[in-house]
């Protein structure tokens, strides 16, 4: 059923607790952790508990909740001190899409490159 835990799924396991993450912030739909290979002094990445493939995905099936991702985001940055950030939903392998678990990018804490790619 759409939304439903995939036992494959990294991220899933990680909802679940069955693989470890450092988080900083959840909520009953929302989870935030550390990226475990920065890409920049605050690299953070909020997930919905529910799987869905993909950031669109998600906001097709589960509006509300894909918006929930763009206030934590915006909470964590709260968090981290952060007033300037970038957001960044990868989708599809070839735009670097490697968890297929909808997912938002927090990176921040260094000036960041002006360009898109
Ligand atoms: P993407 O390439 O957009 O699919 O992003 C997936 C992100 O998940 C990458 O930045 C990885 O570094 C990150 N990642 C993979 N495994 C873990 C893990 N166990 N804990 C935290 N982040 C992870
Ligand atoms: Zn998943």
């Amino acid at each position: 059923m759409a939304g439903e835990p995939q036992s494959d799924c990294l991220f899933c396991k990680i909802v679940a607790g069955a693989i470890p993450a450092t988080v900083v912030r959840k909520t009953d739909r929302t989870l935030a952790f550390r990226d475990i290979n920065p890409q920049a002094p605050t690299h953070i990445l909020v997930i919905p508990h529910v799987h869905y493939p993909n950031a669109a995905a998600l906001a097709a099936a589960e509006p509300a909740v894909a918006a929930e991702l763009l206030t934590e985001a915006a909470g964590v940055a709260e968090d981290e001190g952060l007033s300037d950030y970038r957001l960044i939903f990868n989708t599809g392998a070839g735009a670097g899409q490697t968890v297929f678990h909808a997912h938002v990018h927090l990176l921040g804490g260094t000036p960041l490159r002006e360009g898109l790619v």
